[in-house]
């Protein structure tokens, strides 16, 4: 095999691409975690996240991916037996039920196709249904990244609200915070979770979490064990710049300069920048004649786009060709979609015309595989670019 030219085409729906600020922010020498340095970094870090998450609380940061915030969330508010509503959107979300299974939670899964997002009337049923309020919590993925399906949590919140229900209301959006629009304290989400490797355009190894005075009130009484993730000990170091044990500081100076790197687009710039290259993407799949695995106009996801292979071709030989011939990677169907689908990840630092060169890619792979597919689609696609 010979050397591929140029840069991978890092087209998943996470981890993202890396900026070189970023890169090199992370490649400085390591310093000393208990000195002031650090102190420093870590106040500002922890203020730039609260602004990403619109929250007025102190935020807690772990070395740990998205997986540990989902375990934080649970362990820190619940207690053995709790019984949990979870909304079944897809891959991640029955992944996060099962982990509050392994925790000796009860949860109580509403199905879904895998191709719309968490309904807010099926929500609003399994509330009013549950007069005892036998449900302590009620979790939600928000960008659910193995269908490309972004659900409506201020929807999902008044309706929670309506039927007075006092669970708690716990929202991930490990791939959706600082691509899409999310307001922690105004949507009154009471724990949301999220990670460093998609809109944070980081690599993996930091994940954050938002927690409300309710949620935090729940934590007193909860009995999980905990120890790694426990809130108040975070809390307690954070407030003075600190952490409990040590931090991934490298991934702590990429953060610093990727919080300045959205400052400077603005969050309002990055999500519409966010929205058009959905909605390019969703052309050219239009356009080529394929199927987006979404199915709910409001509900596409604006940072990955999940495309249905025509029966009989397999998406993970689509991917293995534009790989091959154009150095690409692209997001594979999980679970029960594997095969079935392929993602485009449109996210993080992405400008038009790397947008474009992706969408050429899989044009051109999808016609070296054989679909039939309407050539205009790339054309399209610029259109929608063209049209700032
Ligand atoms: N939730 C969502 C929506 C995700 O996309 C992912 C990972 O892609 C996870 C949870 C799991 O997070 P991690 O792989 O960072 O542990």
């Amino acid at each position: 095999m010979t050397r591929p030219s140029g840069r991978h085409f890092l087209q998943i729906p996470g981890p993202s691409n890396v900026p070189d600020t970023v890169l090199r922010a992370i490649s400085m020498p390591t310093i000393d975690h208990r000195g002031p340095e650090f102190q420093e970094l870590f106040l500002h870090v922890l203020e730039g996240m609260a602004k990403i998450f619109g929250t007025r609380n102190q935020v807690v940061i772990y070395p740990a991916t998205g997986t540990g915030a989902w375990e934080a969330a649970l362990v820190n508010t619940l207690s053995p037996g709790d019984e949990i509503l979870c909304y079944e959107t897809g891959h991640f979300s029955s992944l996060w039920k099962s982990m509050a299974e392994r925790w000796g939670l009860k949860p109580t899964t509403i199905p879904g196709d895998w191709r719309t997002g968490a309904d807010p009337e099926k929500i609003r049923a399994a509330l009013e249904n549950d007069s005892e309020h036998r449900f302590k919590a009620v979790c939600v993925v928000h960008n659910e990244t193995s269908t490309g399906v972004t659900s409506r949590i201020p929807e999902i919140r008044r309706a929670i609200d309506e039927t007075g229900h006092p669970a708690l209301f716990m929202v991930d959006t490990i791939s959706s915070l600082g691509s899409v629009d999310y307001r922690h304290d105004e949507w009154r989400v009471d724990v949301t979770v999220s990670g460093s490797q998609k809109g944070l355009m980081l690599p993996p190894g930091l994940s954050f979490t938002a927690v409300s005075d309710k949620a935090l009130e729940a934590h007193e009484r909860s009995t999980l064990p905990k120890s790694v993730w426990n809130w108040s000990e975070m809390l307690a170091a954070g407030r003075d710049g600190r952490t409990p044990y040590t931090p991934n500081t490298n991934i702590l100076f990429g953060l610093k300069e990727s919080l300045r790197i959205l400052d400077e687009e603005g969050l309002e710039n990055v999500f519409a920048r966010h929205r058009r290259f959905g909605k390019a993407t969703r052309t050219a799949v239009d356009t080529w004649g394929l199927e987006v695995l979404c199915t709910n106009e409001n509900e596409h996801s604006p940072v990955l786009t999940a495309v249905v292979m025509p029966d009989g071709q397999d998406a993970d030989e689509l991917r293995a060709i534009i790989l091959d011939k154009f150095n690409m990677s692209l997001g594979a169907g999980l679970s029960k979609l594997a095969g079935k689908v392929f993602r485009i990840g449109h996210l993080g630092d992405l400008s038009d015309l790397t947008l474009a060169g992706t969408l050429a890619g899989v044009q051109m792979g999808l016609q070296l595989a054989g679909v039939k597919v309407d050539p205009s689609g790339l054309e399209a696609a610029l259109d929608v670019l063209r049209d700032k």
